[in-house]
């Protein structure tokens, strides 16, 4: 598994506004965004505004309470998109699909 962090990854541009995004929510740590490629009617990222390179990496470094707030808020965001139901998942590894290693949540979405 990947362990490295790598500044040259897409989000870690997007998060630094060198490369647009379609906002849907942003506070000091995380950022959400549609995905470019959607693979559900509502498909968005959230993202740490922190360096972790995966799930595994962001756990392991995070606190209780920095864990805590980012599936709050993934959930809060959900919420405010008016779902009628969602999937909640996160590509760790490439084997599993991770292919922009800066560690995202994908919200998937269906609606009412
Ligand atoms: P993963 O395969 O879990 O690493 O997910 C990466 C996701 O990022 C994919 O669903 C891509 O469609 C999405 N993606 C790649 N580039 C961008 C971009 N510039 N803006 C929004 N989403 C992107």
């Amino acid at each position: 598994m990947q362990n490295e962090y790598d500044d040259n990854n897409i989000f870690w541009k997007i998060i630094n506004g060198e490369i647009p995004c379609n906002k849907v929510y942003e506070d000091d740590e995380v950022l959400c965004f549609h995905d470019i490629n959607p693979k559900a009617p509502v498909h968005v990222l959230l993202v740490p505004k922190e360096k972790y390179v995966s799930f595994d990496d962001f756990v392991k470094k995070s606190g209780m309470e920095k864990v805590y707030k980012f599936f709050r808020t993934a959930a809060e965001i959900a919420q405010n998109l008016d779902l009628k139901s969602y999937r909640i998942v996160a590509n760790c590894g490439s084997e599993a699909g991770q292919v922009v290693f800066h560690y995202h949540l994908h919200i998937m979405g269906y609606l009412k």
